[in-house]
């Protein structure tokens, strides 16, 4: 059985302060250690020790980063290393997200590296993969998603997917408060599992767990966690509420 994995990517928002405060707010239950549910956030780099530090005690939530460089040090001035993230306590870190790809040139080719380094470090990457809102118009989404899990998951073995998890974020749902409809994210995550079957076994690809993001609130996640394949959400704009966010997870824990 997979467990579903609700998780925060809270993008360029929410300073140490804030951080601190979310922490101070998130109800107690959402905290708590629930059966078949994993909960994480992923703060900007700078938020990452106050959101360690701030957390309850005993707390069930997970802490992430929001992207990682592929090298292990050096003259690579305003980035961080999975050692760096490691340290810190970091079990998660989102990689390939449409914004870095879109906005940092990210491909697939450095996705892969990412992939490979994150796993080295014995961090479990959250690997973005979804096609923007013209290639579905073109019918080329399926293709488009097919690629970029080829391309981001290169080169690795069994052994290794079953230490990823894949988020499936159409990007034309990504902040716009449009979602896919369940049947549509049910589609391409089954769609995913196939592929994953294909370039590496059945038996690994029931294990993987694919979220689905783009704009997943309280009002949708229910009968969008019903679906068979969809095993959780990477959140953005609801994740920096802390009621939301608690919500999110009471609505899992309800699968
Ligand atoms: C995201 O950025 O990963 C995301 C899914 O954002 P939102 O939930 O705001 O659409």
């Amino acid at each position: 059985m997979r467990s579903i994995l609700i998780a925060g990517n809270w993008k360029m928002n929410m300073g140490p302060k804030e951080t601190a405060d979310f922490f101070a707010q998130l109800e107690d239950a959402a905290h708590k250690e629930i059966t078949g549910v994993e909960a994480a956030v992923c703060p900007p780099f700078v938020s990452l020790s106050t959101a360690f530090s701030s957390r309850k005690a005993g707390s069930a939530v997970k802490i992430g980063a929001q992207n990682v460089h592929y090298e292990d040090n050096g003259a690579f001035t305003g980035e961080i290393s999975t050692a760096m993230l490691k340290e810190l306590g970091c079990d998660f870190v989102i990689l390939g997200h449409s914004e870095r790809r879109e906005y940092f040139g990210e491909d697939d080719k450095i996705i892969n590296k990412k992939v490979k380094k994150a796993l080295a470090e014995g961090i479990t990457p959250i690997v973005c993969v979804g096609e923007v809102l013209s290639e579905r118009k073109d019918k080329r989404h399926f293709d488009v998603v097919k690629e970029q899990t080829a391309g981001s998951l290169a080169g690795l073995s069994d052994d290794d997917l079953r230490k990823i998890v894949i988020a499936y974020e159409p990007v034309w749902a990504i902040g716009t408060g449009e979602t896919a409809s369940p049947e549509q994210a049910q589609e391409m995550h089954s769609f995913i599992r196939g592929e994953l079957t294909s370039l590496f076994s059945k038996e690994v690809a029931d294990i993987v767990r694919i979220l689905y993001g783009g704009s997943m609130k309280p009002g949708n996640a229910g009968e969008l966690l019903q679906q068979p394949d969809v095993d959780g959400g990477l959140i953005g704009g609801a994740s920096l509420k802390p009621s939301d966010f608690s919500n999110l997870i009471a609505i899992a824990s309800e699968q």
